[in-house]
């Protein structure tokens, strides 16, 4: 069974609809989705009617919750809360109510499934392989997905040895072997490791394996999208370096 993992959508229709043509040219029979479907970007009511058509599994990320009125706008960025208030306002009620049922953890197919981190599945950033070690000791999966970070990487750690970790440039694979695993797809709709194209990864659970992936999307209409909705142009700006 190969799965597709994608994270972070953000409200970025133009990198979502670029990342599920690709993933239908791929292998993968199903998708997972870590959260964050709204929040920075121009197109909430149609990133969350593509997903819920789409994933057969999807996590409640930190932005989602703050929309959902579940987690207090004053723990957000000016930027990020700003955009909150608005999608609050534009999103449907049925696509509000969706995402309020939705949790930030779970497992599938003996994977576990996390938007931010094991230990603390909405807010704590996996970016250090201290961090990682932690994770490891939380939980019992060998393979863990995360997001939140926006930044496509792996921590592994084989039996007896320290965590180690670093980023991972799209067309980079892994054979998951018998090591423990934290792995970020990173981030669909608002990257943050100098790579401007939509991320997301492929995982085969026959062969256990991980590749991630990178995706060529229409960075300008997203960014045109962000200011005709007279959000921050910061959030526009940010694609085209994709920091
Ligand atoms: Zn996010």
């Amino acid at each position: 069974m190969q799965v597709a993992i994608v994270s972070d959508i953000h409200g970025n229709r133009h990198a979502l609809e670029a990342v599920l043509a690709d993933i239908a040219q791929s292998d993968a029979d199903r998708l997972w989705c870590l959260g964050d479907v709204v929040g920075y970007g121009a197109d909430p009511n149609d990133c969350c009617t593509i997903v819920r058509e789409h994933a057969a599994v999807c996590l409640a990320g930190n932005h989602d919750l703050a929309v959902t009125g579940a987690l207090p706008l004053d723990e957000f960025s000016r930027g990020a809360a700003l955009a909150a208030r608005w999608t609050q306002e534009v999103l449907a009620p049925e696509h509000r109510d969706w995402l309020a049922s939705l949790d930030p953890a779970d497992t599938e197919e003996g994977v576990g499934l996390f938007h931010a981190s094991p230990r603390d599945p909405v807010w704590e950033y996996v970016l250090s392989a201290l961090l990682a070690e932690l994770c490891f000791d939380a939980v019992p999966h060998q393979l863990s997905l995360i997001g939140h970070s926006h930044v496509a990487l792996a921590f592994v750690r084989e039996e007896g040895e320290p965590a180690t970790g670093r980023a991972r440039r799209g067309g980079e694979a892994e054979e998951l072997g018998e090591a423990r695993w934290l792995v970020n797809p990173g981030s669909v709709g608002q990257p943050r490791d100098g790579d401007a194209r939509a991320a997301w990864l492929l995982l085969d659970l026959g062969a256990g394996t991980v590749e991630w992936r990178r995706t060529e999307y229409d960075v300008a209409g997203a960014a045109a999208a962000i200011r005709s909705a007279h959000l921050p142009d910061s959030l526009a700006e940010r694609l085209q370096y994709g920091q």
